[in-house]
């Protein structure tokens, strides 16, 4: 009996072996189940030559506009995204509702070397508005945190310091200059406030030198008030740098309107493509509605938005039904303070959907190159035969690093986070400038960016991330 048993179970482990490599031979739409390979070929065909994701972005950047939380064009992006995903027919669309912060800048800076000229500046988001004159005085140059520490709280009191740290050009990934240049956005000014500053400049995180400034968020720590803060252009900031070096004793004036007003209401827009098998193990595909205030917000990250519709547009055309939902969430207020992102993930905590995956297109809508993942990903049983599906339509790469920030929130529900990692070579030259425009966007890099990303949502609501 017992060894009948066994033989049986032989038996069928060998058929639905054999069953298993027919079906990985042929899937899905209609019955038939196609070879992965084949899937992920109609995806790229589909996006290729169908793809709306470069019209979308057209309208999102030329008849919305730059649109930073709490501004009219902010709430108009949210109608235009909802209108759009239910024209192109997604199964479920919805707002969620999010109370964000509403900083503005207020009349054009005015920035100025006494006694060279006019400079290109922007205030950091978070800075508050200098006097009604402007501030006019002496300014402390710096290249690190440290060098501001020894020059010590008296000779830095009552002046300007100008973090003036060099982006790293010897890096072969832009995100890693960013993560080395960015601190002296992130909390240069707190520091300079900390050490008695009345205002601060900081050298644009940018990787190339030309005459835009970088706006950003800033923080101050409670105990150190706000100043007025400011990024100057590179090329500008070399322009100070010569000058200070000339005649140590130069000054600065800065005049800013900016200021913070009580936060409003917003939205996070959501539209997904329903799972049949398990509708509610969700995989999230996203990148953030809002944008800084100069610009279009093309590459950050109108383009993420697009390319994330795009997934469910393409596989809604090829009329692919997927095991699990997929979710495409543009989230509200990435950019100054993350409201959509933890609105999202307290959202989910209330419902009985469980997150097994989410991805956020927030790099530009540059050539794929990788996806980054949490690191339990890369012990996923298929995932050597997943990179080789995906190798020839250019990731060459699945790596452990960062998801996204808006997605970051997802983290304590055990949800597997990616990345997309498109080339990263011109996004710091644009990133938070007048310069992101959707002109800068080619339109294959941006389409063949969101079919690998369809790809991927589609290979995990088959597969799941186990
Ligand atoms: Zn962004």
């Amino acid at each position: 009996m017992r060894k009948s048993k066994l033989r049986m179970k032989n038996i069928a482990g060998g058929f639905c072996a054999v069953l298993f490599f027919i079906s990985m031979a042929a899937s899905g739409q209609n019955g038939m189940k196609l070879n992965d390979s084949v899937v992920f070929r109609n995806i790229m065909n589909e996006t290729m030559l169908n793809g709306e994701a470069y019209d979308w972005l057209h309208d999102l950047c030329k008849d919305v506009g730059h649109r930073l939380s709490g501004s009219p064009q902010a709430d108009m992006a949210v109608l235009w995204a909802q209108a759009e995903m239910q024209k192109a027919g997604f199964d479920k669309v919805w707002l969620q509702e999010v109370t964000v912060p509403h900083w503005v800048r207020g009349q054009k800076e005015y920035g100025e070397i006494v006694g060279v000229g006019q400079v290109d500046i922007l205030a950091l988001g978070g800075s508050i508005a200098t006097p009604e004159n402007g501030i006019t005085a002496n300014v402390i140059e710096v290249t690190s945190f440290d060098e501001l520490k020894k020059i010590g709280k008296e000779n830095v009191k009552g002046k300007i310091v100008f973090f003036n740290h060099v982006f790293p050009q010897n890096v072969i990934n832009s995100f890693e200059g960013y993560g080395d240049a960015g601190p002296f956005r992130w909390y240069g000014p707190d520091s300079a406030s900390a050490y008695g500053a009345i205002a601060s400049i900081t050298r644009s995180v940018s990787s190339v030198h030309d005459d835009f400034p970088h706006t950003g968020s800033t923080g101050f720590r409670s105990g150190n008030p706000a100043i007025p803060c400011v990024a100057i252009s590179t090329i500008d900031a070399d322009v100070l740098h010569n000058a200070l070096q000339k005649n140590p004793a130069t000054k600065f004036k800065m005049i800013l309107n900016c200021k913070k007003l009580d936060d409003v209401k917003s939205y996070n827009v959501i539209g997904e493509i329903t799972g049949t098998e398990f509708p509610n193990e969700i995989i999230v595909v996203g990148g953030h509605l809002d944008s800084w205030d100069v610009g279009e917000g093309a590459h950050d990250d109108g383009a993420g938005c697009v390319q994330s519709m795009e997934v469910v547009r393409t596989l809604k055309a090829l009329n692919m039904k997927p095991k699990r939902t997929i979710r495409c969430v543009l989230f509200m207020n990435e950019e100054n303070g993350v409201k959509g992102g933890h609105g999202y993930a307290d959202w989910a905590k209330t419902t009985n959907e469980k997150h097994i995956a989410a991805l956020e297109s927030d790099a530009g809508g540059f050539s794929p190159r990788a996806f980054s993942v949490d690191g339990d990903f890369l012990k996923n049983k298929n995932i050597a035969s997943l990179k080789q599906l995906l190798f020839p339509y250019g990731i060459y790469e699945i790596r452990e690093g960062h998801g996204g920030t808006d997605i970051g929130p997802l983290e304590e529900f055990g949800t597997m986070l990616f990345g997309v990692a498109p080339d990263s070579q011109r996004y710091m030259d644009l990133h938070h400038t007048a310069n992101d425009t959707f002109d800068k966007v080619n339109k294959r890099e941006l389409h063949l960016s969101a079919a690998t990303m369809a790809m991927l949502c589609w290979w995990l609501s088959e597969y799941g991330v186990e």
